[in-house]
């Protein structure tokens, strides 16, 4: 287990620009998404065209338009994505609303991936720097007075008996493994810390608390889905250390941890 360091203020800046290669892969895909998706459209439309057209003109019309503005909607939702990713300004629009955009487009973005052998971990941990940035890029519009942690049950040493996915203060901070710091640190950063062993209590416990901020720990897969399931609320996900192999004894960089806190915090 790492300790926590104080991270410097421009700590959040610092990660993003030091992590814009890890973007890539996830980007990169998402708009090769795209232009197999525009081309699966051209392709449809010509051969709907004469039969549409024989028809009647005004329906060639409103196909035309729906394709085009399915079209402007994907492709605008993702330079949108790519630009404030890329460069921190906040171009994502709309606000609070549900994302068509990585709805529709990591599916096939993860299809892809499978198809050309490329490491789906690796794919799914460039998912979460591009939505660490976005979030990072939100900075404005996010109000940091209700904080939501969420660790996962294998942050537990396997051999604590103690409940902590009923109440994380059961823990009684022995230091054998990561809990007990956070306990610490919710009390010092009046954040609410929830311990959760699957998706199904974590969407109880964002549904009881409606955090304005989650700070997530967890795997690549369990962030990837979580995040998308929470959407739009901000989510600043930190993956975890797996040394024991996964969901055992896992561990995690307490100073992504701190990173995540200053800036929901406005530290
Ligand atoms: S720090 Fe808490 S959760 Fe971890 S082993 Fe000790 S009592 Fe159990």
């Amino acid at each position: 287990m790492t300790n926590t360091v104080t991270a410097p203020a421009s700590a959040a800046t610092g990660v993003q620009a030091s992590a814009a290669w890890s973007k890539f892969p996830f980007l990169s895909f998402c708009w090769i998404s795209l232009t197999l998706v525009a081309a699966a459209e051209a392709l449809l439309l010509y051969l709907v065209y004469p039969r549409l057209e024989t028809i009647s003109l005004n329906l060639l019309y409103t196909v035309f338009a729906a394709a085009g503005a399915f079209f402007a909607v994907l492709g605008g939702g993702l330079t949108l994505i790519t630009v404030t990713s890329l460069t921190g300004a906040d171009l994502l629009y709309p606000h609070g609303k549900r994302s068509v955009t990585v709805k529709l487009l990591f599916p096939i973005a993860v299809f892809l991936a499978k198809l050309v052998r490329f490491d789906r971990a690796k794919l799914m941990a460039s998912f979460v720097k591009v939505n660490n940035s976005l979030t990072i890029a939100q900075s404005k519009r996010i109000k940091g007075n209700r904080i939501l942690v969420l660790l996962p049950h294998c942050l537990q040493v396997d051999v604590c008996n103690r409940k902590i996915t009923n109440d994380i203060n059961n823990c009684v901070r022995c230091e054998k493994c990561p809990v007990g710091s956070f306990v610490q640190i919710g009390e010092k950063h009046d954040l609410k810390i929830e311990v959760v062993n699957g998706g199904t209590l974590a969407r109880k416990r964002v549904a009881m608390w409606r955090p304005q901020g989650i700070i997530a720990v967890a795997c690549e897969r369990d962030l990837t889905l979580g995040i998308q399931d929470v959407h739009p609320v901000p989510v600043y996900g930190v993956i975890n250390d797996r040394h024991h192999g996964p969901c055992v004894n896992t561990c995690v960089d307490m100073d992504n941890v701190d990173t995540a806190i200053r800036f929901f915090k406005k530290m």
